[in-house]
């Protein structure tokens, strides 16, 4: 955990760098780091997280940190509801309609009225259904699925799938290049063809932040349905779902959201969509009257139709009670706060790394930027593996990814100046 830890032999081979970071010259960041805290109106927040004493976590873009209520809500789900109210619990407890209940708690962090936001399954589960599901939306006669080229690889891998199933030929493209945000430019892209569109909002690699007002509207114009998937902004940012009205949505919940590893996803239906969204996973619990336990389908009204079968109580719950961690707080103070963070990790890493030696893929206008900063460097997996073992952790991203995340809710501005500090100092 030494600061002064001897930088691994393999960065001094390779000379990185200009040399030692002229620290002493350095503005004094550990005191603008205070007082930044000190007048930070989210502060406090962080005592509803079980954090470890001395670590850094900038990590929550895979695994959000843990929220304090987590471990009683879960000791009483084991020990009552299940120990001792056994069955019950479906019928007279909170079990059966957690999957609704939770989406409607998530709902207003991600600009969804009530109604169209169900939990359930993992992100890759919920991307099959929603891309089947829109595909079989899509008018008749669309041919192509488009997916940013750049995705994270689970979404790519279920679109081929769904693109095989569905007759639709899977096309790649990139977002912006290719994708000009302007409707009226985008007609070469979006055009008659185009079935569905998937899109990550934020880039988990680069931590660029797509413009999803502006690609909704120009995918819509065009006829397409659209999905987005927010994982990495979901409780990161707003994202106003309903206001740009985005056809459909998934995220995760274990990562800004804080819902634990594993935790289920959440899909977005929006509700002009529902009466027609024919999920491809069409499990009993996602049926209008599942107790009749008939022999033929009929859907539930509304998001519920995007359940498939028996939720998994445990992780539902411990992730229900995890969202205590955002009672009085609106997302708009938490991308306030994550802008700051992110322009200071930078100012930071500006003052103390060596020049040249890390470069930020980050896009620098906020416009464009999630809440992460990532950084290329050489030898990457090595020094990310350097940085936990001085009690930094961020992640490694392959080939050359040092990719750090910023929640809002815990991390604090003297962690990132530490954070960046450490940084420099395996690089000095
Ligand atoms: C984290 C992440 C996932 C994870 O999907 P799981 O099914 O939960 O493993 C999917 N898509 C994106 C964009 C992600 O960032």
């Amino acid at each position: 955990m030494s600061e002064t830890h001897p930088a691994p032999p393999a960065f001094e081979a390779r000379g990185f760098g200009g040399g030692a970071p002229d620290n002493g010259a350095a503005p004094d960041l550990s005191a603008r780091a205070a007082a930044l805290d000190a007048a930070d109106d989210l502060a406090e927040l962080r005592a509803r997280f079980t954090l470890p004493e001395g670590l850094v976590y900038l990590d929550g873009n895979s695994l959000g940190a843990l929220p304090a209520t987590v471990a009683a809500t879960t000791a009483d789900v084991v020990t009552r509801q299940w120990g001792e109210q056994l069955i019950r619990s479906w019928s007279d407890g909170t079990w059966w309609t957690a999957p609704e209940r939770i989406g409607d708690r998530i709902a207003p962090l991600i600009g969804a009225a009530p109604g169209q936001t169900v939990v359930g399954d993992s992100t890759s589960v919920n991307l099959f259904k929603a891309l089947v599901g829109a595909a079989r939306l899509a008018a008749p006669g669309r041919t192509k699925l488009l997916v940013d080229a750049a995705t994270f690889p689970t979404d790519g891998y279920i679109a081929a799938s769904a693109a095989r199933m569905t007759g639709l030929t899977l096309v790649p493209v990139d977002i912006p290049a290719d994708i000009p945000a302007d409707p009226a430019d985008a007609a070469g892209v979006f055009g008659p063809d185009t079935a569905v569109v998937l899109l990550n909002h934020v880039d988990y690699r680069t931590g660029r932040l797509h413009d999803l007002p502006a690609l909704t509207a120009a995918a819509r114009a065009a006829g397409a349905v659209i999905i987005w998937d927010l994982c990495h902004s979901a409780g990161a940012l707003p994202v106003d779902l309903d206001a740009h009205g985005v056809d459909l949505a998934v995220g995760c919940t274990y990562k800004y959201l804080n819902g634990g590893p594993g935790s289920p996803a959440f899909l977005y239906i929006a509700a002009r969509h529902q009466r027609d969204f024919d999920s491809p996973l069409p499990g009993w619990n996602g049926h209008a009257e599942p107790f009749a336990m008939t022999p033929g389908y009929t859907p539930a009204e509304g998001a519920v139709r995007g359940r498939v079968g028996t939720p998994d109580i445990l992780s539902m719950l411990a992730l229900e009670a995890a969202l205590d961690a955002w009672d009085g707080v609106t997302v708009e103070s938490v991308r306030a706060k994550s802008l700051a963070l992110t322009d200071f990790f930078l100012e930071c890493v500006a003052a103390y790394v060596p020049a040249g030696v890390v470069e930020p893929v980050t896009p620098a206008p906020h416009a464009e930027r999630g809440s992460q900063v990532s950084l290329r460097t050489e030898n990457a997996s090595a020094v990310m593996g350097e940085l936990i073992a001085r009690g930094v952790v961020g992640d490694f991203r392959a080939p050359d990814v040092l990719r750090f995340g910023f929640t809002p809710l815990y991390v604090r501005f003297t962690d990132v100046e530490r954070a960046a500090r450490t940084l420099g100092h395996i690089f000095g």
